[in-house]
């Protein structure tokens, strides 16, 4: 088994304990690759061990990879900041779902590209739990009135949150932001608005995946711990200046 295969056994392995760890069911959590400066080779050797969701953070990367990933099935998740200018390309590479919805003017300008091209799109909606101001996402308080917002653009299916917790070694400080999120998801499951999902909590990452599904996570973001330490360093994908 090649190690890419193996990591991917290591991460299965872990979701499946942190999930009998909490009374819940293994196929409740969805593993989603992160596949950031990742080569299609690399990433060909997941997808051949049976993994299928996949998520970029730059439209760019999205673009490079894409006629190498095509022969072979997979579903690709924009997990990135989105520069509005990049709207139609993202849009061209078969992105299934935006995780990072965070502006109305995204929302706005998304909405108006598919109703163009009679399309729809999944979207999370991303939400700042970690309250850094390096990072994207609406504040937690906010989160509510951006969904009633964005319920106008009938070519956004709302699905649930998302969000990039403390990048922290205390443990607690990073489950706060998961509870945050599951919080949030309550105050807005409570409105019961007509047409708005909830159900997907995208939160976790290598390091916090256990944290976040005690507190309810439904997808799981993994890179590093399945691909390697990335050269590039993170800041360049969750600080960019828009
Ligand atoms: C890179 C990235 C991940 C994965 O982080 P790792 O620590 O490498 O597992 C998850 N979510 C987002 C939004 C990312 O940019």
């Amino acid at each position: 088994m090649n190690n890419i295969a193996e990591n991917i056994n290591i991460i299965k392995q872990r979701i499946q304990k942190a999930c009998l760890s909490c009374g819940r069911e293994a196929d409740e959590v969805k593993l989603l690759l992160a596949t950031k400066t990742v080569r299609p080779d690399q990433i060909r050797l997941a997808l051949e061990a049976g993994e299928y969701l996949l998520g970029e953070n730059k439209v760019q990367e999205l673009r490079d990879k894409f006629a190498s990933l095509q022969d072979i099935p997979h579903t690709n998740h924009f997990i990135g900041h989105l520069q509005t200018n990049k709207i139609k390309d993202v849009l061209r590479y078969d992105v299934s779902c935006i995780q990072s919805l965070d502006r109305l003017d995204l929302a706005e300008k998304l909405h108006r590209r598919l109703a163009e091209t009679g399309k729809s799109i999944d979207v999370l909606i991303q939400v700042n739990t970690s309250n850094e101001e390096s990072k994207f996402g609406i504040r937690p308080e906010y989160a509510a009135d951006f969904v009633r917002e964005v319920r106008q653009y009938d070519t956004l299916r709302i699905k649930g949150l998302m969000t990039i917790g403390l990048l922290s070694t205390e443990n607690a400080a990073v489950r706060k932001c998961f509870k945050l999120l599951r919080q949030v998801q309550g105050e807005i499951v409570r409105l019961n608005l007509a047409g708005v999902e909830m159900g997907e909590l995208s939160m976790g990452m290598s390091s916090d995946l256990e944290t976040a599904i005690e507190e309810g996570a439904t997808m799981v973001r993994v890179g590093t711990a399945i691909f390697g330490q990335r050269s590039t360093p993170d800041s360049y994908y969750w600080n960019e200046s828009q």
